[in-house]
């Protein structure tokens, strides 16, 4: 049976170039650290893509810190010891609809504050000048470029102008933004920026934590031994998905103009069917700026649960509002933050686009929504 993949945002298929480049170096031994001939092979496949990530957020390649994906990258730029040149933030800022990967990655302990979002999704930004107003010392701020669940692109210059001028730092959470949308260092202006390759058609289990400023620093490392990564994460590098990862990059940096209009092209036909079958149908965030690719919805009578899988009988691949690893659809803080009522947030789904989607896969997912709600004995409007 054919399939139709509309879950980009929960990890998008490997590029050609980054499978046959990891291929490559999976035949080859060489540990990065040493300096034989296998070694320097490694050490300059790392450091080739290494200069692929930095140039992906305009930044620079001493700055990028490979981890072991963006989980572990949030982990690292949310601990309370990163100082900046003459900055030492001891209380922590974050949106309440960051990936739970920073929510409950942090090293804050009590000293981390939720900020609200409106209904739309964005971030409050009075509120955040209320925080800040709150307390004296410097905040680390962490803020998402797009909302894993809705697309919404959050405002986060904004929010980098109001932290910088109290003196503080911003961790900017660019996992679904990059390689999707332009977001740099020069766009969003914050201090960290966190990417994962397998949202951009690399390799699971390799992410980047990129720093705008080498006097950035750490005084306690989550990983902690041989003094790889400038002794921001020890342990010996994963060269194939390093290497694969920047492949990836490299692919999404060649197409990034081209694929934001086609895919916003594409997430428009999808989101007009879905509202000509349903017109009550909710989109959510559909009132701010999003991701091109991401189209976050509802419809009244339909339960997400029912959704996914019959979707997925008729071939089709989406995501309820928010991926659980127990395949339960649990209720979304997100959807909670914006203020949506529980009934209707009990139906959220998720159609997220990538590079391997088409007009054909929108067509798929709307034959397969009416006939979905044809079985469910809902009139549907087409
Ligand atoms: N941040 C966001 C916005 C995400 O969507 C995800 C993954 O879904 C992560 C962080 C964690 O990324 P990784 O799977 O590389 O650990």
């Amino acid at each position: 049976m054919n399939r139709t993949y509309l879950d980009h945002n929960a990890t998008s298929p490997l590029r050609g170039p980054a499978r046959a480049k990891m291929l490559d170096v999976l035949r080859a031994a060489g540990n990065p650290s040493s300096v034989h001939a296998e070694g320097r092979a490694a050490r300059a496949l790392v450091e080739s893509s290494r200069e692929k990530v930095a140039a992906l957020v305009g930044g620079r390649a001493r700055n990028v810190i490979f981890t072991s994906g963006a989980t572990e990258a949030l982990n690292l730029a949310l601990s309370s010891h990163w100082r900046g040149p003459d900055c030492a933030p001891a209380r922590l800022l974050l949106s309440a609809t960051e990936h739970v990967a920073a929510l409950e990655g942090h090293r804050f302990g009590e000293r981390a504050e939720l900020l609200p979002v409106d209904a739309n999704g964005l971030l409050d930004l009075t509120a955040l000048d209320a925080a800040l107003a709150r307390e004296a010392g410097p905040v680390l701020l962490c803020l998402q470029a797009a909302n894993n669940e809705t697309g919404v692109l959050q405002p986060v210059a904004a929010a980098v102008d109001k932290v910088h001028a109290a003196g503080g730092l911003v961790v900017c959470d660019a996992v679904q933004a990059a390689g999707r949308t332009a977001c740099t260092f020069e766009t969003v202006g914050a201090d960290m920026l966190v990417v994962s390759s397998h949202k951009l058609g690399g390799p699971q289990g390799a992410g980047a934590l990129i720093l705008r400023d080498a006097a950035l620093n750490c005084s306690r490392p989550l990983i902690r031994g041989g003094g790889q990564e400038r002794g921001f994460r020890a342990g010996t590098e994963n060269v194939a998905a390093i290497a694969g990862f920047g492949a990836a990059v490299d692919e999404a940096i060649d197409h990034l103009a081209d694929e934001e209009a086609r895919l916003a092209a594409l997430r428009e036909q999808l989101e007009a069917s879905v509202l000509q079958i349903a017109p009550d149908a909710l989109i959510f965030g559909s009132g701010a700026p999003r991701n091109p690719n991401t189209c976050a919805f509802a419809i009244p009578g339909l339960p997400a649960e029912t959704a996914l899988m019959a979707f997925d009988l008729a071939g089709v691949a989406l995501s309820s509002g928010s991926a659980c690893s127990s395949g339960k659809v649990k209720r979304s803080h997100v959807l909670a933050a914006m203020g949506v009522p529980d009934d209707l947030a009990r139906g959220a789904l998720r159609a997220s686009l990538g590079w391997t989607s088409t007009e054909a896969d929108v067509a798929a997912f709307t034959l397969a929504l009416q006939q979905i709600l044809a079985r469910i004995g809902r009139k549907t409007a087409v």
